[in-house]
């Protein structure tokens, strides 16, 4: 391995090209500032631009923020942080005009305001659309500002560790996927913001670079990890393959039914229906499927009927679902109920940061130099569930709010100079080294199978103390195997096989912390179910879990208040 690599130095580094990094990355150039945004895809494959129902704000007339912060933080089964979401429902329909100024075209009315969906949880509709592409065009809309900007992008670059030092980063280790060539970039100040970790599951909608590797490469430090018990499942992903069936579909009128024909939300939400939230319509659909009333060749499913909105309000409103039912099940869901499952979709939990963007040491103290915004972070404005269309949200406000914060603190002096040395991508450089000399007999493919189906059997919609300890055995055992992998590509050239090898090794890693918050939460609360503790427990659990991973793997966790605020925890019905 070459040992000269070169040293690249910026004023900020940005890992991730969705829309929160391209938001931070847009307002830190035109504040005068040098910035990279590296990258493992191009920016606009980012799994942003897959977001299809819409973003919320409170617009129309009869719609307020205060109802836009109620339902949030209801909807978080009151876990969410109340002064993040406050600041993120204030500043939500400004952002929304910041975005349409840059050129991007929502859906309107016929009076010419922006047209809004209802979405699950939500008291109006709130959500603005671009038909059923909303995160395309929003993601395209910031990317094509920033790179006319001349924001320098590094595409198809793999991160693969930070430089952490005397408690501040003072950059990151990459390296150029096409030659395997690594590089050093040196900043005052570093801001992740690299997306989901739902490919830890077998039915899951995310892209498949949703491995969370920043989670991990954080975690490997010593950093902690806050609240990673809570993985949303989506209750609409096409059964089988768990590929999204946008809850605008919901939003638009889908009905659920199962196998006797039955309404069946009627049973578990009789005021909410099918726009209950999410975790709520997921458990009913998977008790639905457990209790015999499945339908599709597996009986694992239920159907979600369009057929009366007709062809013209599903070619005008939702094209796109209408194409991915088509292709991935051969079902016209104009002229027929489509076939759907829960699958896994969102990650609640993430890099602990306080409202402007600082990634925490610990429950009282904060890394210098180091940021992170969008789904990678836990700020937390979900708690323990995310709403539809509060996620782009987030991703675009935080991810330019913490743009601002960085700007501020290089423009205040607060981040001293970076000091690197080729010795700190001894790491980086050893694992690929260890990969690629790896000649043992077990396959990547084969462990992250296992991976992902023992997690959805026993880490998924419920859970259970038992069902928890046998993944916990689970993953040791999965975890012994991967020292014993051997990859056949051993080339430099877009060796896929080589970054596999290192993603399933972040998967192993940032599942530990799902089971291990899941097995210390003895409680119900939004997305985490516990059949053995069916209630949500506010005397004990009200509260963030922050957890650290020691140089053995053995995780330890702490607790942190919740932010409260006005609204006082309520029983959360629907
Ligand atoms: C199918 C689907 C539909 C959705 N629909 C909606 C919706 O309608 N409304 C809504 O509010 N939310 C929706 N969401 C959620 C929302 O889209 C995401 O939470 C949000 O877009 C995340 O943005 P981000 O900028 O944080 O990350 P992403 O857009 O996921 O970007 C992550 C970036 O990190 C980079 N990266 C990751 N690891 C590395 C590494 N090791 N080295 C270099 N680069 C790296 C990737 O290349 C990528 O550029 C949906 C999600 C999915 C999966």
């Amino acid at each position: 391995m070459n040992e000269n690599i070169p040293i690249h130095e910026y004023d900020v580094v940005i890992v991730g090209s969705g829309i929160a990094g391209c938001s931070a990355a847009r307002e830190l150039h035109r504040n005068g500032k040098k910035v990279a945004v590296i990258t493992k895809l191009h920016p606009l494959r980012s799994h942003s631009g897959a977001a299809q129902g819409g973003i919320n704000a409170a617009l129309s007339k009869d719609d307020e923020i205060d109802l836009h912060m109620f339902d949030t933080i209801k909807g978080s089964d009151y876990l969410g942080d109340q002064d993040a979401i406050e600041l993120m429902c204030t500043k939500a329909p400004e952002t929304i005009r910041w975005i349409e100024r840059m050129g991007a075209a929502f859906t309107r009315n016929n009076d010419g305001t922006i047209a809004q969906r209802p979405f699950g949880g939500q008291s109006k509709p709130r959500a603005c659309y671009a038909k059923d592409r909303t995160g395309l065009t929003l993601l395209q809309t910031i990317f094509e500002q920033a790179h006319r900007d001349g924001v320098t992008f590094f595409d198809e670059w793999y991160v693969s560790d930070i430089i952490y030092k005397e408690g501040k980063v003072h950059g990151v280790v990459a390296y150029n996927i096409r030659d395997l060539e690594f590089a050093i970039f040196k900043s005052k100040a570093t801001m992740f913001a690299t997306g989901g970790y739902g490919r830890a599951f077998k039915v899951n909608s995310n892209a498949h670079a949703n491995t969370g590797d920043a989670l991990s490469i954080v975690a490997r430090h010593g950093l902690p990890l806050e609240d990673m018990e809570f993985v949303q499942f989506h209750p609409t992903g096409l059964a089988g393959s768990g590929i999204l069936i946008s809850e605008a579909a919901r939003g638009e009128g889908g009905k659920l039914f199962n196998s006797e024909g039955e309404r069946f939300m009627e049973r578990y939400a009789p005021n909410k229906m099918e726009l209950a939230p999410r975790d709520v319509v997921s458990r009913s659909i998977q008790k639905e499927v457990l209790e015999g009333r499945g339908v599709g060749p597996n009986k694992d499913a239920v159907f979600i009927d369009l057929t009366h909105l007709g062809e013209k309000v599903i070619m005008e409103k939702l094209p796109e679902l209408r194409d991915l039912a088509l292709t991935f099940l051969g079902l016209d869901m104009i002229k027929e109920p489509i076939l759907i499952s829960p699958t896994a979709h969102y990650s609640m939990g993430g890099i602990p940061v306080n409202i402007d963007g600082k990634v925490r040491k610990s429950c009282s103290d904060f890394v210098e130099g180091f940021y992170a915004a969008g789904e990678c972070s836990c700020v937390s404005v979900h708690g323990a569930n995310r709403l539809g269309a509060n996620s782009l949200l987030e991703a675009l406000f935080f991810g330019r709010h913490t743009g601002e914060s960085i700007l501020r603190d290089l423009n205040d002096k607060k981040l001293s100079n970076p000091n690197v040395v080729f010795e700190d991508a001894k790491r980086a450089l050893e694992e690929v080294e260890k990969i690629l000399k790896s000649n043992g007999s077990e396959k990547i493919a084969k462990i992250r199978e296992e991976l992902q189906e023992s997690m959805t059997n026993d880490a998924g919609v419920f859970r259970t103390k038992e069902s928890l300890l046998r993944q916990q055995e689970k993953l040791n055992e999965l975890k012994a195997r991967f020292e014993n992998i051997r990859i056949d590509d051993k080339s430099k050239v877009f060796n896929t096989d080589l970054q596999e090898a290192i993603e399933l090794g972040h998967m192993l890693d940032y599942s530990f912390f799902i089971v291990e918050g899941a097995l210390i939460r003895e409680e119900s609360r939004g997305a985490h179910y516990r059949e053995d503790f069916p209630n949500r427990d506010d005397d004990k659990f009200l509260k963030h879990t922050i957890a650290f991973m020691d140089e053995n793997g053995k995780i330890s966790t702490q607790f942190l208040d919740v932010a409260l605020g006005k609204f006082e925890p309520q029983p959360r019905t629907y």
